[in-house]
């Protein structure tokens, strides 16, 4: 739409391509609103360029549709306007915490001492897909309350995984962003499920997914109708055996280039080694990444899940003087 177009412009616009018997997505940018249509077989030809209000009628030819920097050309911003937050901004947003919740005690300390080293965000892990049947599963609801009473204290912005429909819905009822776990990422009917909360969603990429694959998946959940997705890389499996999983930095300017949506690095589960994280979190803010997942625990050896890739907390705080640092040198602020 033109930058100047008004609701009703826009209404008429999405009733129209509803009448037509397709779904309008009105997605507003910096500047102007995109509408997506989805649905169709083919090229839609309902006169919508003779529509007051239209600037022009676009085709995307990729096989995602809506996530596509030629559907809407401004960045998306997510926002968390309750807690005063954002990510795609100018803002770089850090969100740190324990990859599981494990007490109210370890995870109270975490989030004082991540949200004094400036963090905005607090991860945590409720449910935990493992690799192991055997291994630690996480607190479940029990966990999601100890994050909702962090977020009441500390002011910090909740983001932890739902695995399932079911953890869904609590994930939604007490965090503030959902993520999608690699494991995850091409479950169906989860996308799907994510596509109607209201909550925005973190989608992680999978462990061989390809960037073209992790954008289809997130054209799932914003055809569903939410359109506050956050992508993220996590690592990919390669035939290195010195790191966990290898970061693909290279994925933030491919997925800057096809996409408006953020992306979040995660050298955390990127490289699964505690001294390799800071290197690669400095790295990926040096290529644009909107945001930064980082694993934080008090005495790592202990942790009940990933304590190899744990930062302890003064290294956390000292990571994030040096991207304080860096985040200028690319138009960003912390
Ligand atoms: C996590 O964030 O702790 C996690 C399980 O991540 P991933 O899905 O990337 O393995
Ligand atoms: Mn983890």
């Amino acid at each position: 739409m033109q930058a100047h177009a008004t609701e009703s412009q826009i209404g008429a616009v999405c009733e129209r391509i509803e009448k037509a018997g397709f779904r309008a997505h009105s997605i507003p940018g910096a500047q102007r609103t995109a509408i997506g249509i989805t649905g169709n077989q083919g090229a839609v030809e309902i006169g919508l360029e003779e529509m007051a209000g239209v600037a022009e009628v676009i085709r995307v030819s990729k096989p995602y549709k809506l996530v596509s920097r030629d559907a809407k050309d401004s960045n998306t911003v997510v926002r968390f306007p309750h807690l005063d937050a954002s990510i795609g901004g100018e803002e770089l947003a850090i969100v740190a915490g324990p990859c599981s919740i494990e007490s109210r005690e370890q995870a109270f300390a975490i989030a004082e001492r991540v949200a004094a080293a400036g963090a905005r965000f607090f991860r945590g892990g409720a449910y935990k897909p493992r690799t192991s049947p055997y291994s630690f599963q996480g607190l479940g609801e029990e966990a999601l309350k100890i994050m909702a009473e962090i977020r009441d204290q500390f002011g910090l912005v909740i983001v932890t995984e739902a695995v399932d429909s079911e953890s869904l819905e609590l994930v939604e009822k007490y965090g503030d962003m959902i993520q999608i776990g690699a494991r995850n990422m091409q479950n169906f009917s989860l996308l799907k499920r994510a596509g109607r909360a209201k909550k925005p969603v973190l989608l992680k990429r999978g462990i061989a997914a390809t960037i073209e694959e992790l954008l289809l998946s997130a054209e799932y959940i914003m055809s569903g109708g939410n359109y506050d997705i956050i992508l993220c890389e996590r690592g990919i499996r390669t035939f290195e055996t010195y790191t966990r999983n290898t970061l693909d930095i290279s994925a933030i300017p491919v997925v800057h280039k096809l996409s408006h949506l953020p992306i979040t690095s995660d050298p955390s589960h990127g490289t699964g080694l505690r001294d390799k994280v800071a290197p690669m979190a400095r790295a990926s803010v040096a290529a644009g990444a909107d945001a930064l997942l980082i694993e934080v625990h008090p005495s790592p050896d202990e942790a009940l899940s990933d304590g190899a890739q744990s930062l302890f907390p003064q290294q956390f705080a000292e990571l994030m003087e040096q991207l304080r640092i860096i985040a200028p040198a690319v138009d960003r602020t912390i």
